[in-house]
């Protein structure tokens, strides 16, 4: 049974899909190179910095509730629902030569002059034309659907997503000081080992096993809460501390 919290979820990763063509180059790590080669900071430099302030409080939590890929990673989960169990390593063989490549040209370029929230954008709209609907179109299919499709369940946060690695170092940080933030929280005493959580859970993690060592943190976790909302027993519940 999908709960009223699962059913707000999905709604809102549903709209943030079909949101996308709005915000798709407030994402992007093409024009946020371009941009710092003319040393401006654009929406998508501004959104990364923000993405990984809120992932000091909420982890990953973007991933699991707002993100528009997710919305089109989970609907795909209809035709492909193969559990994905490794490669998380390929991202950061993609995000530090890309970050390291937006820091040389902002070095060389001596460093940000100016703000341009909408650079590149048509009255902040981004998809506008025949060339970018074409563009988003190509972007879609070959980053998000068809890893969805071949290799399993929201390949592309596994694998491509150069927006994982500012969450999970925000997420790392507020590890080392522990301060309050949501977070998952397991009573493996009250586990009847069904397997539903591991079963339901879109980021293909061995949640039965988190259960047992009550050790619930895991860099892939997106706080989505299905675990949560899937167990009958209430083993695993959100928690901000
Ligand atoms: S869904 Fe709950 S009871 Fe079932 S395996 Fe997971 S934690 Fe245990
Ligand atoms: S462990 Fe639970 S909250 Fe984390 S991604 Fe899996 S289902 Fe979502």
């Amino acid at each position: 049974m999908t709960t009223k919290r699962q059913r707000i979820r999905n709604g809102l990763i549903l709209v943030s899909f079909f949101l996308f063509p709005v915000f798709f180059y407030y994402l992007s790590p093409a024009l946020v190179i371009m941009a710092s080669g003319e040393g401006t900071i654009n929406g998508s430099l501004v959104i990364f910095f923000l993405l990984f302030i809120s992932a000091l409080v909420v982890g990953r939590g973007f991933c699991g509730w707002l993100c528009p890929a997710a919305g089109c990673q989970e609907a795909l989960f209809l035709a492909q629902d193969k559990r994905v169990k490794r490669g998380n390593i390929l991202k950061w063989l993609i995000w530090v030569p890309w970050l390291s490549a937006i820091i040389y040209l902002t070095i060389k370029t001596g460093g940000y002059k100016k703000i341009d929230f909408f650079y590149q954008t048509h009255y902040g709209l981004s998809i506008y034309d025949l060339q970018s609907f074409i563009t988003y179109n190509l972007i879609l299919f070959i980053l998000i659907v068809i890893p969805g499709l071949v290799f399993g369940k929201r390949s592309f946060c596994h694998h491509l997503c150069w927006m994982a690695p500012f969450m999970i170092i925000g997420r790392s940080i507020r590890n080392v000081f522990g301060y309050p933030s949501l977070q998952l929280r397991a009573a493996s005493e009250q586990c009847i080992h069904c397997h539903t959580c591991t079963d339901h859970c879109p980021m293909s993690l061995e949640v039965e096993e988190m259960v047992e060592r009550e050790k619930m943190e895991n860099q892939e976790c997106i706080l989505c809460g299905r675990c949560v909302d899937g167990c009958p027993n209430d083993a695993i519940t959100y928690r901000m501390r």
